[in-house]
């Protein structure tokens, strides 16, 4: 799996960071980093989970 953001979309909602923490954060303007664009077999559930709560459709994941 590979995640790839487009920040300049994000509404900075926090959906991601909360649901998958050790793959997204928030900046100090609240707008989504990715801290591994190599999510680890244990965190793609909840990557998966994140780019579908997203509400502005700005995380995309590539790959099983
Ligand atoms: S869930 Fe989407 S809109 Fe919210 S912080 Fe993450 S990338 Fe940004």
């Amino acid at each position: 799996m590979r995640v790839a953001i487009e920040q300049e979309r994000c509404v900075t909602s926090g959906r991601c960071a909360f649901t998958a923490p050790e793959v997204f954060t928030q900046n100090d303007d609240g707008l989504v980093e990715v801290l591994t664009e190599r999510p680890a077999a244990d965190q793609q559930e909840a990557v998966r989970e994140a780019a579908f709560l997203c509400p502005a459709l700005a995380i995309e994941v590539k790959g099983d």
